[in-house]
């Protein structure tokens, strides 16, 4: 019933544009561009060519829009149904009244990410791919992009049917024991078992491991700049944005507030926090914005506290690094074209350090680099055959194959062949829902409700 009726929407971003795309799918795509569209030579729509002609109205004849249009017959299109696509001026009025003609003509409203789904459903994508295809819209940096287009060719498709695979062949080599039970499972068959599992938990560590690389990859990572006032924080943040964001002047508390801006370190997409600086004060919305920098540690990825390296080290620098106790930052040491006065005490011991001159820029590149070396450790991320799980929920699937996997290589040999087949079934449900071969409907409307409508 879900697969049998047509569906359209805008699929061009809102807001006014050269060009607008409604777009149709389902069997009444056909006949709906027959009704609504009349091409300047006349005859009808033929699959997979582009007609010049115009929107009109089917019940007075008026016209909407001078529009092109193409249609794609199933299976060759984005759903594997018959497609329609109005090219229209990019207007939302105009949008709007095409879409309208196309819903009196009997399709109704699509759902957000429904055209996607239905490609999904119709078996033309797996999940993994659909998701990917969010993923290249919401892509920020090119290397996010490259892991996403990689994901939509099928690369990572392909690592967890060969998982699946594996699992498969073990499974199949139990049950064969099941039906025979005084048989026995043999040493060698116990022996081919266990080059399957094992094969396939190296697998599954393999992507598991390249998670926080994935993941860091599409969403990219939040840095706070840090540090007591006049220390340089706002020229820094200029200087990483190459622009005049922040309000820099010698007089201690400028920045009272927090500002956040994004940027792109070597491909990697970071979301740079200033703060107001922290330091013992009476002024009580400068005590605000401190506070409010205290309570960003916490959700920061990486910290950058920034010292005057012409200065000695103060109380409040340590006030600052108490509150970083247990976080992951950098040692700045701003201002490095001055005379060194800054001591640290024995006890502090900082993993990187960083000397820089934010007025000059000395450094600086230095500085973005440490940042990226913290969290991407692959120096083979631009390798054609790199892929990682860049989602909590591949992330979820695959740990919870990983615990069956694991339990059943632990009791093989000494358990009941029932009790294994179990423990293998429920890790082939667990692999197979990453690329949406078990996956339940409520997975698929919480996935699908994200994209856009019009996707
Ligand atoms: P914030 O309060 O920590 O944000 O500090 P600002 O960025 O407003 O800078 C405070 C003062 O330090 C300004 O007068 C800057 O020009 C100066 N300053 C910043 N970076 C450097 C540097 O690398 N070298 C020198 N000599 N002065 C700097």
């Amino acid at each position: 019933m879900y697969l049998r009726d047509t569906i359209a929407a805008v699929s061009t971003p809102p807001g006014n544009g050269g060009i607008g795309i409604v777009r149709v799918s389902g069997d009444k795509a056909a006949a709906i561009g027959d009704s609504v569209f009349k091409p300047m030579n006349d005859g009808g729509l033929l699959s997979h060519r582009f007609y010049f002609g115009s929107i009109c109205d089917p019940k007075t004849g008026a016209t909407v829009d001078e529009a092109m249009a193409v249609l794609m017959r199933a299976p060759r299109s984005y759903t594997r149904e018959d497609v329609l696509e109005l090219h229209c001026h990019g207007g939302w009025l105009v949008l709007e009244k095409a879409l309208s003609l196309i819903l009196c003509c009997g399709a109704r409203l699509a759902d957000p990410g429904e055209f996607t789904r239905r490609a999904f459903l119709n078996g033309r994508i797996d999940l993994v791919q659909a998701e990917a295809v969010m993923d290249i819209i919401g892509s920020k940096t090119e290397a996010a992009l490259q892991l996403a287009h990689k994901q939509r060719e099928g690369l990572l498709s392909r690592r967890i049917e060969k998982v699946r695979g594996l699992i498969l062949h073990a499974l199949a080599l139990v049950e064969a024991y099941i039906d025979f039970p005084e048989d026995g499972l043999g040493e060698a068959d116990l022996d081919t078992i266990r080059k399957y599992v094992d094969e396939a938990l190296s697998d599954i560590g393999e992507l598991l491991d390249s998670y926080d690389e994935g993941l860091i990859l599409r969403e990219g990572i939040s840095v706070l700049i840090i540090g007591k006032p006049n220390v340089g924080k706002s020229s820094l943040l200029n200087r990483l944005l190459n622009e005049n964001r922040a309000i820099v002047t010698h007089i201690p508390g400028t920045t009272r507030d927090i500002i956040e801006e994004a940027v792109n370190f070597n491909g990697l997409a970071v979301r740079l926090l200033d703060t107001a600086g922290i330091r013992h004060t009476e002024d009580l919305v400068e005590q605000e914005g401190i506070s409010r920098a205290l309570e960003k540690i916490p959700l920061a990825d990486l910290v950058l506290f920034v010292f005057d390296a012409s200065k000695t080290f103060s109380q409040e620098d340590q006030l600052i690094l108490d509150a970083l106790s247990g976080r992951k930052f950098i040692a700045v040491l701003n201002k490095s074209d001055l005379p060194r006065e800054l001591l640290f005490p024995p006890e502090c011991r900082f993993d990187v350090q960083a000397h820089i001159s934010a007025n000059s820029g000395v450094g600086v590149d230095a500085l973005k680099q440490s940042v990226c070396s913290c969290f991407l450790h692959s120096s083979n991320i631009d390798r054609r055959e790199f892929i990682a799980i860049s989602r909590a929920r591949h992330r979820d699937a695959l740990l919870s194959a990983d615990r069956m996997l694991r339990r059943f290589s632990a009791s093989l040999g000494d358990c009941n062949l029932e009790l294994l087949a179990i423990d293998l079934r429920d890790t082939l449900e667990a692999v197979g829902s990453v690329t949406g071969q078990t996956t339940t409907d409520d997975v698929l409307d919480n996935i699908f409700s994200s994209f856009c409508i019009g996707k």
